[in-house]
């Protein structure tokens, strides 16, 4: 299973957690191989990108066998690095942080939130869903060097001061669910998550590309 991650396209890239919990599950069932049309019925991409995506992995389909689902399985755990646990931390532990403390990533996912941080006193020094909440005063000392991913849920006011924070603290991926857009340096990567557009999107190609 030799190949270079970095020639994955990042199209590619960004589709490997959809391909790996969708045979992670046909693994599961029992099922050794797959063709790229339940594939793509699974997990809606047409077959011809799951194809040229699968290549890139060295998996080359059998025509009438369709791809080993073991050799799938083993090359995303290693791809995805899903046998080591990644520690996240959380910033603002509002509603929608409170949720994600809550919520069970190691279900399909190999990542953990492992601390959280605030500056309201009724929620700094308590445990929500298993996770230490923590003052925002003690960022700096909580994140130490195995810590790089940061889930950003606080007000937008306060996002690119506590931003800077985690980016000299260590923080290397910043999953940003508030609405700015953040400046960082360019070796730290951002993605922007607002649900509120993605909502008012869904609800514009409902009422304007009508699937029927
Ligand atoms: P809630 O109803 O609990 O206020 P919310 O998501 O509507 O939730 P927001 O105003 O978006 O509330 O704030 C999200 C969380 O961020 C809150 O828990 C708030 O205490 C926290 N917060 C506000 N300012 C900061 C800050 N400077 N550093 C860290 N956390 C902060």
């Amino acid at each position: 299973m030799s190949f270079d991650k970095n020639k994955i396209p990042q199209a590619t890239a960004k589709r490997l957690p959809l391909y790996y919990r969708f045979i992670a599950n046909l693994h599961a069932s029992g099922k050794q191989r797959v063709s790229s049309k339940e594939l793509s019925d699974a997990v809606k991409v047409d077959s011809a990108t799951i194809r040229r995506d699968f290549s890139y992995f060295g998996a080359l389909g059998k025509k009438g066998y369709g791809y080993n689902v073991n050799y799938l399985l083993s090359f995303f755990r290693q791809t995805l690095s899903q046998d080591e646990v990644v520690k996240v931390c959380l910033i603002g532990v509002g509603n929608l942080g409170t949720a994600f403390l809550h919520y069970n990533f190691m279900k399909n996912n190999n990542s953990k939130i492992v601390m959280a941080f605030d500056v309201d006193p009724a929620k700094v020094g308590t445990d929500i869903g298993g996770v230490p909440v923590y003052h925002l005063d003690d960022l700096e000392s909580k994140i130490t060097g195995e810590l790089e991913v940061a889930i950003l849920t606080v007000p937008v006011q306060v996002s690119q001061p506590i931003t800077d924070r985690l980016v000299t603290s260590g923080i290397k991926g910043i999953l940003n669910f508030t609405p700015a857009r953040l400046n960082v340096p360019e070796d730290i990567r951002i993605h922007h998550i607002d649900l509120a557009v993605e909502l008012q999107s869904l609800i514009y190609f409902l009422k304007h590309y009508p699937l029927s």
